[in-house]
C-alpha cells in the first residue's frame, strides 16, 4: 500500500523549502499524496504572526494545481494547541491500521523530536522521513542519545520498504538544500526587503494584499 505523507508546520508563511521537501519525498518514497497540516496553535514555539485562516489560505494557494498535495484543516480548526501525536492518532483512526503513514520532517524538527509530547508513541503511528536542512547537520554528535537509539533501532535504508509496514521506521533522504526559512521571510517583509523567489508568487501576492508581516 502506498504511504501517505504528512507535513505539519506553522507555514507562517509556506515557502519553497516546504514544497520541495514534499515534492522530493513524494517522488522518492512513492507516496500516494502529501497532506499539509497547518498547526492551529503550535505547542512548541512562539505563536505564529499570521492568523490560522491566513496560513491555511497561503498553503492552499501554494499547493494549488498539484494533484499530489492537499491541505488538511484538522489542526487549524482547533481552538487549543494540538500535539502531532494526537493528529497522527486521528489520522490512523480515520485511515485504518494497515495504511502506511509517513511523517515528513526537516532535520531541525527531527533533532528536537525527543522534546515532543509523547514522542515515542509516534513510532507506533507513523514512519518518519527526515530531510536534511542547511544549518542543521544530522551528525550523530548533534543528536540527543535517546533519539540516536531510536534511529539505530528503526533505521531503514530502502525508502520503498515503507510501503510494507504501517509505521515504525526512520528513513533519511537527501533533498535539494534550500536555506529558506519562514523566519527570514517574515524579517525581510518587515524590513521592506523582497522575499521573491523564496516562496510562490501566489503566496507573496496574498501576503501583500492582506498586509501580513509588515
Ligand atoms: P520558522 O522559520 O517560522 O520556524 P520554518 O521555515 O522552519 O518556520 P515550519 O513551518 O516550522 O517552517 O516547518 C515545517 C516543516 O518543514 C519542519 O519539519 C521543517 O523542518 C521543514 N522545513 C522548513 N523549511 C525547510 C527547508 N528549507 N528545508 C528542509 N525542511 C524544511
Amino acid at each position: 500500500m502506498q504511504p501517505i505523507g504528512i507535513l505539519g508546520g506553522t507555514f507562517d508563511p509556506i515557502h519553497f523549502g516546504h514544497l520541495r521537501l514534499a515534492e522530493e519525498m513524494a517522488e522518492g518514497l512513492h507516496l500516494s499524496h502529501v497532506r499539509f497540516i497547518p498547526a492551529g496553535f503550535p505547542p512548541h514555539r512562539v505563536q505564529p504572526q499570521a492568523r490560522p485562516s491566513q496560513r491555511l489560505e497561503m498553503v492552499k494557494r501554494a499547493i494549488a494545481g498539484n494533484p499530489l498535495f492537499c491541505a488538511d484543516e484538522r489542526e487549524i480548526a482547533k481552538p487549543a494547541p494540538c500535539y502531532s501525536v494526537e493528529t497522527l492518532a486521528d489520522l490512523r483512526r480515520e485511515l485504518g491500521a494497515q495504511q502506511p503513514l509517513c511523517l515528513l520532517l526537516g532535520a531541525d524538527a527531527f533533532l528536537g523530536l525527543n522534546t515532543w509530547h509523547n514522542w515515542r508513541e509516534i513510532f507506533a503511528l507513523a514512519h518518519i522521513a527526515v530531510a536534511q536542512r542547511p544549518g542543521y547537520p544530522l551528525a550523530e554528535q548533534a543528536m540527543p542519545d535517546e533519539l540516536k537509539r531510536e534511529l539505530e533501532l528503526r533505521w531503514q535504508d530502502d525508502g520503498a520498504a515503507l510501503a510494507g509496514l504501517p509505521a515504525g521506521r526512520i528513513v533519511q533522504r537527501e533533498i535539494a538544500a534550500l536555506a529558506i526559512s519562514a523566519t527570514r521571510i517574515r524579517r525581510q517583509i518587515k524590513a521592506g526587503e523582497s522575499p521573491r523567489y523564496l516562496l510562490p508568487d501566489a503566496v507573496l501576492d496574498y501576503i501583500r494584499e492582506q498586509h501580513i508581516y509588515s
